[in-house]
């Protein structure tokens, strides 16, 4: 039966001996392989009443059989839920509750927590070592199963946002969202057969699920699969690899890293970076040690992949690079509606194929985030080159207005990083009660390094017009950060928030 996206991540695999996953602790998974695993889960969950369109939520740790639970539910024309796994037992309620999930599937100890609490929806467990009731039920189960069939419009998975700005959202995707976004990204990035991809994601996020296996699948490359991201491995593995997708924090890491030279990268033909923005600053010094530049690229769950930087034309460091070929882009004057002039600053609307159906049970959020003709809002803030390349401007969230002026925090925040010893800033809006909002700088000291405040301060008057200038420079040891790497300035605007009160 024919299911587009489950065709063509395996379809051209089925007599494949060559190794398709393989991980740190010795698995190593032939893509025939994968199919059978991935058809014992798939029986395993028909069998227990699951069908088409039904939503499986899926909370446990990185593994290649929480892999083959993805590709079941492809099979299946179940709608993946994958969970983040720091959900805590209280978060997981929200979700379920929300998606109306049939099944659950998570580790022994969630299940101790969640299993009186959650009445109406059968568990299975997968814990870390690979045992559990889902592996004891799927082990009995047919090594083939009969793809149900589904067609481009059909709901592949349900993926919730990071939460980065309030609650998170649950974002309907379809098979055709996803399949022509893997592909567009295939050709984009220039992947094959060839490849062996170190992946270092979680695969819980749009990032490490699709971006990465989505694409490693359907060129048929080898994955590494890693539990999570480990400096000292990755490196190891560089020489065995050609590729690997990571947020700026892994990059950060590897600099960190001594072992980290020229001549370990040498097999490597790509690096991607994503998620959050990556600093000019790790850019610059991972092209000086390395030879490679970092390919920038920008999306979103509800988008996947919608902007990138070239393969082979020139990778910008601070942008996030060119619309993708099927995917169109404007950057808007949100009081006008119309398009602002070339250079200018405005919401960035993205409209095409890969552009998700709505968030679940929220109609009005759906209704407010596009346009009569179909261009999806953002909400973040960009411009756009005479070159046609995208500089993300920030979160309009995060956007700041002083006393009726904007201000952009990602302009001090690079004034701000480039003063002696500072590593890394956030810089947020805190109510005042003459201005409305000031801009209040937070920073991090580079190790060993002690901040001068007086002369940042200095240095930034010499920068910044005064209305910019954060009224105050607060020094922190660490950001708040989420597992993809995004800075939580919702978090930092709570803390600092009677800062002037
Ligand atoms: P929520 O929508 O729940 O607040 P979130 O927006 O952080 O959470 P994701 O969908 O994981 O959830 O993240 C998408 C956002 O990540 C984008 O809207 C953008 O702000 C940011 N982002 C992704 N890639 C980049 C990049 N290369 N540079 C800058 N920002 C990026
Ligand atoms: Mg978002």
């Amino acid at each position: 039966m024919p299911n587009p996206l489950f065709d063509a991540l395996l379809g051209p695999h089925l007599d494949r001996e060559r190794v398709c996953i393989t991980t740190p602790d010795g698995q190593n998974l032939s893509f025939r392989d994968v199919i059978t695993q991935t058809a014992r889960i798939a029986n395993s969950l028909c069998a227990l009443g699951l069908g088409k369109e039904d939503v499986l939520a899926v909370q446990v740790e990185k593994s290649p059989t929480a892999l083959c639970i993805y590709l079941a539910c492809l099979q299946t024309g179940i709608v993946f839920l994958p969970l983040n796994t720091g959900y805590t037992a209280a978060e997981l309620r929200y979700f379920i509750t929300d998606s109306a999930a049939k099944l659950l599937i998570c580790d022994k100890d969630k299940y101790a927590c969640l299993v009186d609490n959650l009445p109406d929806i059968a568990m299975l467990t997968l814990n870390d070592d690979g045992t559990g009731t889902l592996a004891d039920h799927a082990q009995k189960q047919p090594g083939h199963f009969s793809t149900v069939a589904c067609c481009a419009d059909d709901l592949a998975a349900l993926l919730y946002t990071s939460g980065t700005t309030g609650r998170s959202k649950g974002a309907m995707l379809t098979q055709g969202n996803l399949l022509s976004n893997a592909q567009t990204l295939v050709d984009l990035w220039q992947f094959d057969h060839h490849d062996r991809l170190i992946h270092a994601l979680p695969i819980y996020h749009t990032h490490g699920l699709f971006v990465a296996m989505n694409v490693a699948l359907i060129s048929g490359a080898e994955v590494y699969l890693m539990p999570a991201f480990d400096a000292g491995l990755v490196i190891e593995q560089m020489p065995k690899a050609t590729a690997l997708m990571g947020v700026p924090t892994f990059y950060t890491r590897l600099l960190d890293s001594p072992a980290f030279n020229r001549s370990v990268t040498e097999n490597m033909r790509l690096f991607v970076s994503g998620s959050a923005p990556l600093l000019q600053d790790t850019h610059e010094k991972f092209e000086a040690i390395s030879g490679h530049r970092i390919l920038e690229r920008y999306g979103m769950t509800e988008t996947g992949m919608s902007i990138s930087n070239p393969y082979s034309g020139a990778r910008r460091a601070g942008t996030v690079g060119l619309a993708l070929p099927d995917v169109d882009i404007r950057i808007v004057d949100e009081s006008k509606g119309t398009a602002v002039v070339r250079g200018e600053i405005g919401m960035l609307e993205v409209r095409g194929e890969n552009v998700f159906q709505g968030y679940l049970n929220m109609p009005e959020k759906t209704a407010e985030a596009f346009r009569a003709d179909g261009f999806f809002i953002t909400g973040d803030l960009a411009r756009q080159d005479d070159q046609g390349y995208v500089h993300i401007v920030g979160r309009e969230k995060d956007l700041i207005i002083s006393g009726g002026l904007n201000i952009y925090p990602k302009e001090i925040e690079q004034v701000l990083d480039a003063q002696f010893g500072v590593l890394e800033s956030a810089v947020i809006g805190v109510p005042h009660p003459d201005f409305g909002e000031t801009p209040v700088g937070i920073l991090v000291a580079r190790p060993r390094a002690k901040l001068d405040i007086v002369s940042i301060q200095t240095g930034l008057a010499g920068q910044l017009a005064r209305f910019k200038q954060p009224r105050q420079l607060i020094v922190v040891d660490i950001l708040p950060r989420n597992t993809m790497g995004k800075v939580q300035k919702n978090l930092l605007r709570k803390q600092y928030t009677n800062l002037f009160a």
